[in-house]
């Protein structure tokens, strides 16, 4: 079984990670090998952030590392909060005050379109690769639905009447930013060399 570090301290992404990957590779968390849950990410790009927190983890475990690194895009923000979303409303990282703040800047204006995109790093001593997913939507007016997690509840992918927080796991996998990501990083790892 081949040993895969999920350089995440984020539960939600953890439980989506984990329902996409094959059997035959064993997942471990931060904690299982005494990182912390925070690695570094001061990049300008979800490219540089993902890749600067699976070196960390590889750097200092030697284990094959694989970090997500996601912003959400909105148009009538130029793009913000973006590679900042995390800490769109200030440092503490909470969800419900980062979409607070969203609807806010977002009230009144006509044009909601926005999406997410995600970069998936994989480091290990033969080398790094990155993999990304993005997919369309927009921003809803209100919270929408308990599932998932961040800003699944104010997100509505193009061409559903359900937010990501109104469906099942299963169902926002099949067709997340991270779900095309984390396809490609499988196939990869499946045509790798034994
Ligand atoms: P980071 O990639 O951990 O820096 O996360 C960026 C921000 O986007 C955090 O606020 C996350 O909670 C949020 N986020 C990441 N992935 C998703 C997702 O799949 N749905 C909703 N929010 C997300």
């Amino acid at each position: 079984m081949e040993k895969l570090l999920l350089c995440t301290g984020n539960q939600g992404k953890v439980l989506e990670l984990k329902a996409l990957l094959p059997k035959g590779i064993e997942p471990l968390s931060l904690a299982d090998v005494g990182l912390p849950a925070d690695l570094p990410e001061t990049g300008a790009t979800l490219e540089a952030n993902a890749l600067q927190k699976a070196r960390f983890a590889h750097e200092r475990t030697g284990l094959v590392c694989v970090a997500d690194d996601t912003g959400l895009e909105v148009d009538a923000l130029a793009g913000a909060p973006g590679v900042h979303s995390a800490r769109y409303a200030g440092d503490a990282k909470v969800p419900m005050l980062n979409m607070a703040k969203l609807l806010e800047e977002l009230r009144g204006k006509e044009d909601r379109r926005a999406r997410f995109r995600t970069v998936i790093a994989l480091v290990a001593s033969t080398g790094s690769h990155t993999f990304s997913g993005s997919v369309e939507g927009e921003i809803t007016e209100e919270l929408l639905g308990s599932g998932g997690f961040g800003y699944d509840p104010v997100f509505r992918p193009m061409g559903s009447e359900l937010t990501f927080a109104q469906m099942d796991g299963s169902a926002k996998n099949g067709i997340s930013h991270r779900g095309i990501a984390v396809r490609q990083l499988v196939a990869y790892l499946r045509a790798l060399p034994r």
